[in-house]
């Protein structure tokens, strides 16, 4: 077989923890597979990165922020190299470059246009297990790119989609994908198996333990994930295509996200176009702006809200500060999160909303908004409220049994 391993920050976080990876690793060559294996940055490192960067330049250009932050993933593919052969185990480094990794010209969130898999094909059948540093690759100037936080999941799946490998196995801390974070919930049970589906929105909706791109494309390209943890030999979580024989759960999961900021407009000039306006304007400085709510209009004007990520914030209130003509007040709150239940079941099940804001109810947790889909139902409340919020709705709905 051919098996990807992809190891996050964590897992290589010491020098002693890349020699457990690289233990790992020899391991599943001893069983008589072929192995690539991604590697992130040590942890902490990316974030040292940016500070160091910051230190000159409160906006610096992200051409040279990507050549920076790439190198954090270039220090653990030499070093777990190194630390292979050092075992008997044959191995190659390489830069997402080498890899043959093309992406868009989006620095600090680019995305892979294509892989050519020649040399690590090359490699492969020369015997040796290939390394390769995450989170990059290069774009059509030959400038290197990055893909964006935890982008080391996305090079991981691309490169199984490319080898067309048997497996894309993502080693972290957690043993698998359980039905919320079990740092803030103890109580919360490991999933044997979760579809493409509904870990694509747990991932959208803050649950870090998979970046949401590379879910996305696994469920594009077809490629198994197996969740796992670096440090057990437990047997992890499958993330795969819904199995229709399957009973459909009501509710899989509960994902908190943090990274949320309220922006409220009130008195807005209630007239046809005023929504196109303020949001193509927002939409235009890449602001990403998520759940969005319009009062009923009273006496001509109205009142509007939404939500943006944290560090788009200060953008955000710019941009409005241009429209004071159409706008009578506005109030910017970065003291909120957003709190989601998701569950394919709820396609087929009513009462699964009313539940939730019962039990935020009782909690007295006031919700500041409330979005839904198919299979998701998202509430932004207090910051203050973030853990009771989740462990409130996790036990509403029996996830801890
Ligand atoms: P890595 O650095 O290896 O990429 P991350 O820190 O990105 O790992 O992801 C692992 C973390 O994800 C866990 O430590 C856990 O706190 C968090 N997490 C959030 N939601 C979940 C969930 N539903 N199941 C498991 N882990 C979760
Ligand atoms: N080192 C990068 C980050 O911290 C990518 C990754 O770890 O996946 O975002
Ligand atoms: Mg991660």
């Amino acid at each position: 077989m051919l098996i990807v391993h992809k190891y996050g920050g964590t897992s290589v976080g010491s020098l002693e923890r890349i020699t457990n990876v690289a233990t790992r690793v020899a391991r599943a060559r001893d069983e008589g597979n072929d192995v690539v294996v991604v590697v992130s940055a040590m942890s902490g490192e990316t974030n040292k990165l940016i500070d160091f960067a910051k230190y000159f330049s409160e906006n610096p250009s992200k051409r040279e922020m990507d050549m920076l932050l790439s190198s954090g993933e270039r220090v653990t593919a030499a070093l777990l190299a190194i630390a292979l052969q050092e075992q008997g185990v044959d191995a190659i480094a390489m830069t997402g470059r080498q890899a043959g990794i093309k992406t868009d010209r989006f620095h600090t969130y680019a995305r892979i246009e294509s892989i050519d898999p020649t040399a690590m094909n090359n490699e492969i059948a020369a015997g040796k297990v290939v390394v390769v540093a995450g989170f990059q690759g290069i774009n059509e100037d030959g400038s290197v790119t990055t893909l964006g936080r935890g982008g080391s999941d996305l090079s991981a799946v691309a490169i199984a989609g490319a080898l067309n490998a048997d497996a894309c196995e993502i080693y972290s801390d957690v043993d698998g994908i359980y039905t919320t974070d079990p740092r803030i919930e103890p109580k919360a049970q490991k999933m044997d198996f979760i579809s493409y589906e509904e870990m694509l929105e747990l991932a959208s909706l803050g649950a870090k333990v998979l970046q949401n791109r590379s879910v996305e494309l696994a469920k594009k390209l077809k490629v198994k994930i197996v969740a796992k943890s670096s440090f057990s030999d437990a047997e992890g979580t499958v993330i795969g295509e819904e199995n229709k024989e399957m009973e459909e759960v009501l509710v899989s999961g509960i994902a908190l996200d943090r990274n949320q900021a309220r922006v409220t407009l009130r008195g807005v000039s209630d007239r046809p176009g005023i929504a196109a306006e303020i949001f193509n304007k927002l939409a235009h400085e890449q602001i990403n702006v998520d759940m969005i709510i319009q009062n009923a209009s009273n006496d001509g004007t109205t009142n509007l809200g939404f939500t943006v990520p944290q560090s788009e914030l200060a953008n955000a209130k710019a941009v409005m500060e241009a429209f004071d003509h159409d706008i009578g007040g506005m109030d910017f709150d970065d003291s909120v999160c957003k709190v989601s239940v998701v569950g394919v079941g709820m396609k087929s099940h009513s009462g699964v909303a009313a539940a939730a804001f019962t039990a935020l109810a009782n909690e007295n947790i006031n919700i500041e908004m409330i979005s839904t889909s198919e299979i998701k139902i998202s509430m932004v409340v207090a910051e203050k409220y973030a853990e009771l919020a989740v462990r409130t709705l996790h036990s509403v709905y029996k996830l801890d049994q």
